[in-house]
């Protein structure tokens, strides 16, 4: 017999790891009464995004915000691996002090950190508190990591240039350009903190990756065939409330509700998505070209990186007064553009809603998958060409706009593929396959699905 448990949980910075953690929590103490204190690390005041999606824990869920660490001497072109695993790595001090009262008062059952902060695992074996890892991303990501250490000592030159295809255990064979952000350039220490914490995985108990069976089966299975740590599919974990929803939110709900069903095309970048200028130029004369309705997260643009709001999402200039001139009166009526942050979950789930143009972070692609929405794939950083490839080619449910000069995509592509999704054959097609992976999303959360036994046999290991 279970008797409920407290665990502790320790997100990498960043939005879209907390979010599934957050949901991760939720679905534990729903099904097994397991209690939560989220430690949140911070480098400055946490951002508006975080507070209001921390401030909607309920139900034996909490947190505590460990004091900022200060990054400042880190050089402005960093890359967010790094700034992560270096954050992690400065808030052990303070982590370990919140740990050890935590661990006094609740006699914690386990302590589940996530992706980038294995630095953390050394804390709960300290204290003889199991360690597990949340895997917020692909079980394809996940079996590259393990791969990764074997991969680095048997090849000499930078992956991109590797003549042949990349073999990742269990997956659809890759080209090296396509695969994380992190890896492309091997000198980085972006690369080295990869391949430090893909080593130190191995000091965890289990991995629970958030994933399932009938999404990517051939990785799973590899990755359960290694043995240990054991791997456990608990996915699709995806934020499904509206309790975080704000004022503009609910404007943008109201707006879907009065168009008609399954015609809107969604656009966002996830949380810290940007693109240039010049882009936000095309995007928007190829939306006005199409003729499609529309709903577009706009950030403000940054011409050197793809991921400047990966911190804060919301920007300091307005970002709609980078759009084309006229713009916003053209298309009003059929196009609403929201500045910085949408409720992107209840978008996702809206039945107006019959697109998703996204940068194919991995939460981005579970809610649309669990909602049967298809896709237009337009990956920007981290994982998410990888995802890309996964979503086109093996799984068919995405088209890819064409990437050109300059590396803009121009706004004829943008209006043929737009076009082609929202209304062409082969969006039917693309539309049909994501319905078949929106019923098997629920099957396997169902009481006797995969992913549900999955969390089961982890949660009994916690709680003999
Ligand atoms: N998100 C949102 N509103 C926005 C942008 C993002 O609610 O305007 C949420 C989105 O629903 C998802 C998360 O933020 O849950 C983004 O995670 P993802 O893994 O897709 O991308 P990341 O932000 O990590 O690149």
């Amino acid at each position: 017999m279970e008797k409920p448990a407290h665990i502790a949980i320790f997100p990498t910075p960043g939005m879209g790891h907390l979010i599934p953690l957050v949901q991760f929590a939720k679905r534990l103490a729903g099904l097994h009464k397991i209690t939560a204190t989220f430690i949140v690390p911070t480098d400055g005041p946490i951002s508006k995004a975080q507070q209001t999606f921390l401030d909607s824990l309920s139900d034996g869920l909490d947190y505590v915000v460990l004091p900022p660490v200060n990054l400042d001497d880190l050089p402005n072109d960093v890359m967010i691996e790094t700034r992560m695993s270096i954050q992690i790595l400065r808030s052990l001090p303070s982590l370990r002090d919140t740990f050890k009262s935590i661990h006094a008062t609740k006699k914690l059952a386990s302590f589940v950190i996530d992706l980038f902060a294995t630095d953390a695992l050394d804390v709960a074996i300290e204290f003889k508190v199991a360690p597990y890892i949340f895997f917020p991303s692909t079980a394809m990501g996940l079996s590259l990591l393990f791969h990764l250490p074997k991969l680095d000592e048997t090849t000499s030159c930078e992956y991109r240039d590797l003549p042949d295809l990349v073999q990742i255990p269990g997956c659809i064979p890759v080209h090296g350009r396509d695969l994380l952000d992190p890896v492309q350039d091997r000198k980085n220490d972006a690369y080295k903190w990869l391949l430090y914490h893909a080593k130190r995985y191995s000091l965890a108990e289990g991995i629970m990756v958030n994933s399932f069976m009938d999404l990517e089966g051939g990785a799973i299975r590899a990755l359960q065939e290694m043995g240990s740590p054991p791997v456990y599919a608990v996915g699709p974990l995806i934020q499904m409330d509206h309790s975080s929803t704000s004022a503009e939110g609910l404007d943008c709900l109201k707006w879907l509700d009065d168009q008609p069903s399954g015609s809107v095309l969604f656009i966002s970048f996830g949380s810290g998505g940007t693109l240039t200028s010049n882009q936000i130029t095309e995007l928007a004369l190829g939306l006005e070209m199409s003729g499609q309705r529309f709903i577009w997260v706009i950030r403000s643009p940054n011409d050197e990186i793809a991921n400047a709001a990966f911190f804060e999402s919301y920007s300091k200039k307005n970002p709609t007064d980078f759009l084309p001139q006229g713009f916003i009166e053209r298309t009003k009526g059929r196009g609403l553009v929201v500045p910085n942050w949408a409720p992107q979950a209840q978008i996702l789930s809206h039945g107006s809603t019959g697109g998703f143009m996204t940068h194919c972070g991995w939460n981005s692609t579970l809610e649309t998958m669990v909602n049967g929405v298809p896709i237009i794939a337009w990956p920007l950083y981290a994982e998410q060409k990888t995802n890309a490839v996964m979503l086109t080619e093996d799984l068919k449910v995405a088209l890819r706009p064409h990437v050109g000069e300059n590396n803009l995509v121009g706004r004829v592509e943008i209006a043929k593929v737009v076009k082609g999704l929202m209304e062409g054959e082969e969006g039917k097609c693309i539309g049909s396959r994501m319905r078949d992976l929106k019923d098997a999303a629920a099957k396997v959360l169902s009481e006797d699905g995969s992913s549900t036994k999955a969390m089961a046999q982890v949660v009994s290991k916690w709680c003999t």
